[in-house]
């Protein structure tokens, strides 16, 4: 274990806190060796119509292959990441390999669904921002229509100008705008009517209770109702049962994302999905069919 290595990593508590403070110096080196030696991978989560089950786009998410703690998820490294500044290095990474990947995935004859990648606040306030998409699309052949960007709340809260006007310049470019955990912030869909956005992906802490909640049941179908009239597309993530698809299918919740449909899988497993997932009891009738 972890402390085994005496002073030489940073510890291992388990669970999803993220490191305390005096492990950041150790955790900074090992992010920087891992940005360097390949210990990053892309994992990919399927979006799915909350109607037919059909594959809709795909989640692209980072894991870490770390040499001795093994697969280590985004919550245990990104917030460092973010406060060290490595965020940026990592968040070019996973935006060049999920470009490639799907381009690449496209030309083998699959799937051409978008590609929704995360990009985090500092990555998205940096002067060059911009330009590496661009060049990013360029490089990899992706169209620029498969690439959604997802972005949080508060990123678009400070700065709302240059906020307001990146986003533009990337809805010029073809590239597609979600904002991620939608409702955890303070921002409002009055607010969120002056960005260039497409889609708005509602957070699973709102999700998970749905059928038994009913102030996050109202809050849920006041945000959806609210969102189609702006003509925004709803995503809802956390759907870990059949019970939460069919609720959220009975809301007009457009899409659908959770460990019911499919956890997030490396490359090779994505390739195998089938392009209709478990799901769906359908609500269309066949034509000239009555159901029963
Ligand atoms: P997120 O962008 O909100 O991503 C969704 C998270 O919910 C993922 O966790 C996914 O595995 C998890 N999830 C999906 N369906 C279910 C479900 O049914 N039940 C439960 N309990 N969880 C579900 P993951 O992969 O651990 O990522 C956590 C967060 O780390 C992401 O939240 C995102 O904020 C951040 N992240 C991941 N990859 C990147 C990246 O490449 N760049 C940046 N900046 N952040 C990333
Ligand atoms: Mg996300
Ligand atoms: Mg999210
Ligand atoms: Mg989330």
């Amino acid at each position: 274990e972890a402390k085994a290595q005496g002073g030489n990593t940073w510890q291992w508590h388990g669970g999803d806190d993220i490191p305390e403070v005096g492990e950041h110096v150790a955790l900074r080196r090992e992010l920087q060796e891992a940005i360097h030696s390949d210990q990053f991978e892309v994992y990919y989560q399927p979006i799915v119509d909350s109607v037919t089950g059909r594959l809709r786009s795909i989640e692209a998410l980072i894991r870490w292959h770390h040499p001795t703690h093994g697969l280590v998820s985004p919550g245990r490294f990104i917030p460092l990441a973010e406060k060290t500044g490595q965020i940026v290095a990592i968040g070019q990474w996973v935006l060049r390999r999920a470009c490639r990947d799907m381009a690449a995935l496209q030309a083998a004859g699959g799937s051409a669904l978008p590609v929704a990648v995360n990009i985090s606040p500092l990555q998205f306030r940096r002067a060059g921002f911009l330009d590496n998409v661009k060049a990013v699309l360029e490089d990899t052949g992706l169209p620029p229509a498969r690439l959604e960007l997802e972005v949080t709340e508060g990123m678009l809260m400070t700065g709302t100008r240059q906020a307001i006007e990146r986003l533009t310049a990337l809805r010029a470019l073809g590239v597609q705008v979600a904002i991620d955990d939608f409702g955890t912030g303070f921002s409002s869909l009055a607010y969120l009517r002056q960005l260039p956005i497409n889609k708005i992906k509602l957070d699973r802490s709102f999700i998970h209770d749905l059928t038994t909640n009913r102030d996050n049941a109202a809050i849920v179908q006041g945000i959806i109702t609210m969102a189609h009239h702006l003509n925004l597309v709803v995503v809802a993530e956390g759907v870990e049962t059949r019970e939460l698809q069919e609720e959220l299918m009975r809301r007009h919740c457009d899409l659908l994302q959770g460990f019911f449909f499919s956890r997030p899988v490396c490359l090779a497993e994505l390739e195998a999905l089938p392009d209709r997932l478990p799901a769906a009891q359908d609500l269309i009738l066949p034509p000239g069919g009555m159901g029963d």
